[in-house]
């Protein structure tokens, strides 16, 4: 049973809205907190604790650069997890919409990859 529980942990830490969001960003790329705060809406310190949940987990890992901190899947198959879970999604009946996710830059965004100065520190 170590396996599945070993999965079973792994699946919590993605079955939560802001963190499906999450992952979804890192899709797309790396990207620092200030980034993900922007097109979450969300404060930082809410976004830095699921972070911490992802990274705890194994499913991110994060660099830092200078003041910056960056996030990056650990595994592009994250991708392809959340693919099959929209589709499974969809197989179970429920309909629904998802906005793709804003590709850089995000206007407002401070960070170096919108073309900001960065200014966002953790
Ligand atoms: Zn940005």
């Amino acid at each position: 049973m170590e396996a599945y529980q070993e999965l079973a942990k792994i699946t919590k830490a993605i079955a939560h809205p802001t963190r499906l969001r999450i992952l979804e960003i890192l899709g797309q790329g790396e990207a620092c907190v200030c980034h993900m705060t922007h097109l979450l809406g969300q404060r930082q310190p809410y976004i830095s604790q699921q972070l911490m949940t992802l990274r705890e987990a194994g499913l991110v890992r994060d660099r830092k650069d200078g003041v910056m901190v960056y996030y990056s899947l650990t595994c592009d198959c994250v991708g392809d997890v959340i693919a099959s879970m929209h589709r499974l999604l969809r197989a179970t009946g429920v309909e629904v919409e998802f906005a793709p996710t804003p590709l850089a830059p995000v206007s407002g965004c401070p960070c170096p990859v919108c073309g900001g100065e960065g200014s966002c520190s953790v």
